[in-house]
């Protein structure tokens, strides 16, 4: 994202590859306009939050009209850097990395795992989800330029990981371990503990459940 849109609200931002992802479905069906109630009954996401989503970038809907896709897609498109490929590594190519590698990440966002590392030897030299795998020895010879990476090693690995890849250049680690890692302030981290997810739904459910809309 460029410094111009440095003063959208970090919640914000995290909802904009939702809109992105519903807005470019309504275009490739050739809709033109989309209203908030429409967006938000497709993404979840109330529609005053929406609508003071919308106003950080200027994006106006106007009563009875909507906003317009185009001006919506092609904003999001700058913001998001859609017109370039960011691409990332993938460290620990177990069950769960896997999965990710054989995962089309670039349907839905530009964004690509260009190369995974593990310390298995039976796994380095193969390819997974077309995605070569080298050693975790490696790692520093082979990232070049890479600022990104998805962590899916075992918790107790997850830390000493993350130190040689800050050290390498990353400034980006999404982290599926269970693991808090510590960085310096300028490396962002973003922490998915499936296994938290999954009991919190659980909880919520026990304990807040929805109720039906009345008719
Ligand atoms: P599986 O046991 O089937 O590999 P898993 O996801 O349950 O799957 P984990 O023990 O969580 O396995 O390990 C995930 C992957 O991380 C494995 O492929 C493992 O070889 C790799 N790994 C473990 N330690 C390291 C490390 N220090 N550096 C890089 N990769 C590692």
């Amino acid at each position: 994202m460029d410094m111009e849109q440095a003063k959208i609200p970090q919640a914000t931002a995290k909802r904009l590859p939702l809109y992105y992802r519903f807005l470019n479905n309504l275009h490739s069906q050739g809709k033109l306009r989309v209203s908030s109630k429409e967006l938000s009954e497709a993404v979840k996401v109330d529609s005053a939050t929406i609508r003071r989503d919308f106003s950080y970038f200027g994006a106006l809907g106007k009563k009875g009209y909507g906003y317009n896709v185009e001006y919506l897609l092609s904003f999001f498109r700058k913001t998001l850097d859609q017109d370039e490929t960011t691409k990332v590594a993938l460290i620990g190519v177990g069950n769960l990395g896997t999965a990710f590698l054989n995962y089309n990440f670039t349907k839905n966002n530009n964004t690509k795992i260009e190369m995974a590392f593990d310390a298995n030897e039976e796994r380095v030299g193969t390819e997974v989800g077309g995605v070569q795998v080298h050693h975790i020895d490696d790692l520093e010879n082979k990232l070049g330029d890479l600022e990104v990476a998805i962590l899916t090693v075992p918790a107790s690995a997850a830390q000493g990981i993350a130190e040689r890849l800050v050290e390498a250049g990353v400034s980006g680690i999404l982290n599926f371990t269970p693991a808090r890692i510590s960085v310096p302030s300028r490396v962002r981290v973003h922490h998915i503990d499936l296994a938290i997810e999954l009991q919190a739904l659980v909880y919520f459910l026990k304990h807040y459940p929805l109720m039906e809309d009345e008719p």
